[in-house]
């Protein structure tokens, strides 16, 4: 399949989640998604734009209306891109995570287990729950991981790098 073909598929889908006029503007909208985000992970990732498109769209569970979103999709000039993981991990040390929302250091990137309680509750604060890290996370890719897993990540702001005033 090409990448025309491809990408005339997914607007297909989306004209298809709502009539008329509604419809054709949710297909332009995921289609401006696509073409914006391809060159940039295509050259930063070093594969190919249909490569790229093939990955992302194979990782897709849901609504491509829901899906192809500038949220999901940031480009990769906007957040942290890492080779490696044990890149990241070097970085990261041993220093843990700052929770978004009682501000204790928490061991888990994802899940707050910082034990700080608030009203009798302890903070299990999620960075992939409705309201992710506030944006006060760390967003990020990992290079050698990508087409396997093409997608941007977000994880509680590793503490080691609170001094350079990491925010993206
Ligand atoms: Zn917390």
């Amino acid at each position: 399949m090409s990448i025309e073909t491809i990408i005339e598929d997914i607007k297909q889908k989306a004209r298809k989640t709502w009539g008329g006029e509604e419809g054709e503007r949710r297909a332009e909208r995921v289609e401006a998604v696509i073409r914006k985000v391809l060159p940039n992970y295509a050259q930063v990732v070093g594969k190919s734009e249909l490569e790229i498109l093939e990955a992302i769209e194979n990782l897709r569970t849901y609504s491509v209306v829901n899906y192809y979103q500038d949220a999901n999709f940031p480009l990769l000039d906007d957040i942290k891109v890492y080779q490696t993981e044990d890149e990241l991990r070097e970085i990261v040390g041993k220093a843990g995570f700052r929770c978004p929302a009682c501000e204790g250091v928490s061991s888990n990137p994802y899940e707050c287990d910082a034990g700080v309680e608030r009203d009798g509750v302890t903070c299990n604060w999620k960075a992939y729950g409705l309201f992710g890290t506030f944006g006060k996370g760390l967003r990020f890719t990992i290079v050698e991981k990508f087409m396997e897993i093409p997608k941007v990540d977000e994880i509680f702001m590793p503490v080691a790098m609170e001094q350079e005033g990491e925010t993206a």
